[in-house]
């Protein structure tokens, strides 16, 4: 007798409007639950101060990469080679995507755009770069990455050149901390923030173009509670 088809695996649903929007993703799945009752969660609106986040020492380079259109994001994955270390802690860079608008706020303000740069530590856990876009002159290194759009969604393609992330921070990389979540579900916490102080510009045109090929990706703002950002 044949085997009965394997059951495809369980694959819940978020958007970022509607029925399935922010609000209610803590009730889609038991594991999502920490979106609704965290109490760590991100983004937030950051007030700026004078920081007391200590440095992060960057170890980037080029390597090879693939692109993705993932339905919710447009995602870089990123072979071995770059790191960052904070507090003599290293984390490896795994990815980066973009949000359109920001998820993060300063001083109540939102920005255009929005890329993560996602780490990982030998223990799994992760430091996540975020890095503002306002307005204004091409960031070359995003901009190439536009025209490498894939055109079917969850096809990840090869880049065809390796990609240096370095490319994406901006020069001066004093940052805003805060421990915080996953942006998306299931919005797991003991993620490292880090937010970089200085913003990054990116063209009206460029901008337009992400907006055309992707829905706005952005979780509103949680309460900070009483957590303190460095
Ligand atoms: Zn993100």
């Amino acid at each position: 007798m044949a085997e009965p088809p394997a059951k495809p695996a369980h694959v819940a649903h978020f958007g970022y409007e509607g029925p399935k929007g922010p609000k209610a993703w803590g009730s889609l799945e038991p594991e999502w639950a920490a979106c609704g009752t965290g109490k760590a969660q991100s983004p937030v609106d950051i007030t700026p101060k004078a920081g007391t986040a200590s440095p992060i020492t960057f170890h980037y380079k080029p390597t090879a990469g693939t692109i993705v259109d993932n339905g919710h994001t447009l995602q870089v994955n990123l072979a071995a080679g770059s790191s960052i270390v904070i507090d003599d802690h290293t984390y490896d860079l795994v990815q980066f995507h973009v949000h359109t608008p920001s998820e993060h706020l300063v001083a109540g303000e939102q920005y255009p755009l929005e890329v993560h740069l996602v780490h990982k530590d030998k223990e799994g856990k992760l430091a996540v770069i975020g890095v503002l876009y306002d307005v204004g002159p091409e960031t070359k290194a995003l901009g190439q990455l536009w025209a490498k759009w894939p055109a079917k969604q969850d096809a990840e393609q090869k880049l065809r050149k390796p990609f240096d992330p370095s490319a994406l921070l901006p020069e001066t990389r004093t940052v805003y901390r805060y421990a915080g979540s996953l942006t998306t579900p299931p919005c797991s916490e003991g993620v490292m923030w880090n937010v970089m102080r200085r913003t990054m510009t990116e063209t009206k045109a460029d901008l337009t173009v992400v907006g055309l090929r992707m829905k706005p990706n952005a979780r509103p703002v949680q309460a900070l509670g009483e957590r303190k950002i460095q």
